[in-house]
């Protein structure tokens, strides 16, 4: 694969090369800069602008696909063919870093087309600049800040969703409704930002015991609630207990010495005529009863009654 690679940002750096004489130089008819500019100030979604990029790039340069990438902002972005020549770019607008794109063609691209090409994204990292801390707020938006888990509307939002995806396409969906055993006496022995830092440390726990596609979120104080799509009371279970041997065996260092903290958790399955209530209503009368025979353990709700998995 042939590779080219530059950096494009918002400096200009007259004196970075003493050949940049010899360079090509960018000829771009200025409609299109103006068609462009115009265009990319119509959206603050990073994909509709990489896609009106694309398209009214056309008329100068040919590209076949692109991709963009920021993994801190958990971004990958793919756009039509991806060839077997790129041209690669890391985005900056006054040191803030917007991400990687990487421009794909079947024919490998001439100097004077990537001088084009480099000239023409000028008129992007500003827009996109915009549309990336626009998706950073909505993100912010739906996360506990303390623990990085979705917090309490993203929950309501994905349950809905999930639990219309479950009926629609008949898969399972289980819910996990955990709480911590007995934070209180940890906040009071070790102090609040300890406790804090427990919470941290089980959230890193279970997002590490989970699949990528299901979901954790703090339901309230030191309580969580794990969507698992796609998985029946057998496989929830198995996940649940994961999480809560993971998390019995963690050792989180204090000034006080090293801190162990267990979980209770309560599993309900979706039933065909529930609302999203009675869905996390019965996996919390799981969770009341694994509180009540002992914690540390994994409870089922299995419609009206209930099991206890340990
Ligand atoms: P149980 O095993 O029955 O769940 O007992 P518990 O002590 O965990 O439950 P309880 O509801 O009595 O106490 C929960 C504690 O969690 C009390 C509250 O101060 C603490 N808490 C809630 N949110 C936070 C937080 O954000 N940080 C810290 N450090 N503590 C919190
Ligand atoms: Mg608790
Ligand atoms: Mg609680």
């Amino acid at each position: 694969m042939a590779t080219q690679f530059s950096n494009i940002s918002d400096v200009q750096n007259d004196k970075l090369t003493p050949f940049s004489q010899l360079a090509a130089k960018p000829q771009i008819k200025s409609d299109v800069l103006i068609r462009l500019g115009s265009f990319l100030q119509t959206s603050l979604d990073y994909q509709t602008l990489l896609s009106i990029f694309q398209r009214e790039i056309s008329s100068t340069v040919l590209v076949d696909g692109l991709v963009f990438e920021n993994e801190d902002n958990n971004v990958s972005f793919t756009l039509g063919q991806l060839g077997v020549h790129c041209s690669n770019y890391q985005l900056k607008a006054q040191g803030e870093f917007l991400g990687e794109l990487t421009f794909y063609r079947s024919t490998r691209f001439r100097e004077h087309e990537l001088a084009n090409l480099e000239a023409l994204m000028g008129t992007l990292i500003y827009p996109l600049r915009n549309a990336m801390r626009y998706r950073h707020a909505l993100d912010q938006a739906f996360k506990d800040p303390l623990t990085g888990a979705g917090n309490r509307i993203a929950l309501n939002e994905n349950l809905v969703r999930e639990m219309e995806l479950s009926k629609r396409l008949h898969y399972d969906l289980s819910v996990l409704m955990i709480d911590l055993d007995h934070f209180k006496s940890i906040n009071d022995g070790y102090g609040h930002l300890t406790g804090d830092d427990v919470l941290k440390a089980v959230v890193a726990q279970i997002k590490e015991c989970i699949r990528q596609t299901d979901i954790c979120f703090r339901y309230g104080g030191e309580e969580f609630v794990v969507l698992l799509n796609n998985a029946n009371i057998a496989n929830a279970r198995l996940i649940a207990e994961r999480i809560r041997m993971t998390v019995a065996d963690l050792s989180i260092q204090t000034e006080k010495g090293p801190l162990q903290v267990t979980l209770s958790t309560g599993l309900a399955m979706l039933q065909m005529d529930d609302a999203p209530q009675d869905l996390l209503n019965r996996a919390d009368q799981a969770l009341y009863q694994a509180k009540h025979s002992g914690r540390n353990k994994v409870c089922v709700s299995k419609e009206s009654h209930v099991i206890t998995a340990q």
